[in-house]
């Protein structure tokens, strides 16, 4: 990993643990695009108190403060946060003299990234769930190496270990040897630690040869596409499943483990991504899924058969566990922040903030721009 790269890494899981930002009271201007809400840039820069740059190349934008750096490209889904790829909802658009971003990527992506301290839906982290992908008859990817249902198990051991031996918490292991376990039993067994636990899947990645990086999967939220997606929204699209009632804390999670797997593993950032995996989808808990490198790739696959590989792995998964709870610790003590004197006592539900609070205010009077509609060109 060239240094640049760790080094904003560190930066990030450090900005991660910042507790409360500035920010300011406002109203947000809402627009409406192809049926979908967006909130300008600006409005975004102004909340978080980051400075907008736009006009770079291929139609780059910044979002900057010292310490932090967002950037996108209008019309792209990628987006970098310190460094770290994610893959946006929706892409950036631009209209008028204004840059859009979606409200589904402001609510849960920028805000649960940028202040997990005020995750409110976050029990008392007691229980991890280790998740060791595969296993009996359903070997998962295979290497000349060895198999993905090996490595899944030993990585999770190694986690295991390292979680009981310096710290106290409970793990919870969905098969503890080489048996196959059903993506339905792996979620019963999460869904017993609803309140207090966490669910790690541990995969490793296969694709046409040419595959290559750390990817980090997590609940797509209603209405948004899954990764796979080709533009045509689906069924499983339009309904709530039981992974959307952690959306925020399941990204909060997704980014502490991808920032941990990036800093520790020497491979490509593929980004942090939207699916609806059985064990995402159903699960009651925050839950990501990590796919560590991929085995179909021949040099990723003898990284992954040296056990140094799956401890550094390991290490990674503990790591982010260590910075999620440190992140969020805020969310239990009163806020100190400015907006949240100003803002309405945030409304009872399965995700309250205060941004959804400001975004429920009533629109602006006509003419002040706010509700804008574009012909869809499909
Ligand atoms: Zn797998």
């Amino acid at each position: 990993m060239n240094s640049p790269r760790r080094w904003l890494i560190l930066v990030f899981l450090v900005a991660l643990c910042l507790g409360a930002l500035p920010c300011r009271a406002q109203t947000w201007k809402l627009a409406t695009f192809e049926n979908r809400e967006y909130v300008p840039l600006n409005d975004v820069a102004d909340f978080y108190e980051l400075r907008l740059l736009t006009g770079g190349p291929a139609g780059s934008i910044q979002l900057v403060s010292p310490g932090r750096s967002l950037r996108g490209s209008i019309s792209s889904k990628e987006f970098y946060v310190q460094g770290i790829k994610f893959i946006l909802s929706f892409p950036l658009l631009a209209f008028g003299d204004a840059i859009y971003l979606s409200r589904n990527d402001l609510t849960k992506l920028v805000e649960p990234v940028l202040r997990p301290h005020r995750l409110r839906n976050l029990g008392a982290v007691r229980t991890i769930i280790l998740d060791p992908g595969h296993g009996g008859h359903d070997r998962g990817a295979v290497s000349p190496f060895g198999t993905e249902s090996e490595f899944t198990l030993d990585v999770a051991y190694r986690v295991r270990d390292l979680l009981l031996k310096k710290r106290g918490y409970r793990i919870e292991m969905t098969r503890k040897d080489d048996t196959f376990i059903s993506l339905e039993d792996r979620t019963r067994i999460a869904n017993r630690f609803r309140d207090s636990g966490l669910f790690i899947s541990i995969h490793f990645n296969a694709g046409s040869g040419i595959g290559t990086g750390i990817e980090t999967y997590l609940m797509a939220p209603r209405l948004v596409p899954s990764y796979n997606g080709d533009g045509a929204p689906t069924l499983a699209e339009l309904q709530q499943w039981q992974g959307n009632a952690h959306d925020p804390e399941n990204m909060a999670l997704a980014t502490a483990m991808h920032a941990a797997l990036l800093n520790r593993l020497p491979l490509d950032d593929r980004g942090i991504k939207r699916a609806r995996f059985h064990v995402l989808r159903e699960n009651q808990l925050p839950a990501v899924l990590v796919e560590g490198g991929f085995l179909s790739n021949a040099d990723e696959a003898r990284r992954i058969s040296f056990p140094a590989y799956r401890q550094a792995m390991a290490e990674a998964i503990v790591m982010a566990i260590d910075n999620f709870k440190i992140a969020t610790a805020e969310a239990a003590t009163p806020d100190a922040a400015p907006l949240a004197r100003s803002a309405p006592a945030a409304p009872a539900g399965p995700y309250s903030d205060e941004i959804e609070t400001m975004l429920r205010q009533p629109p602006s009077p006509p003419g002040t721009g706010p509700k804008v509609s574009v012909p869809t060109s499909n």
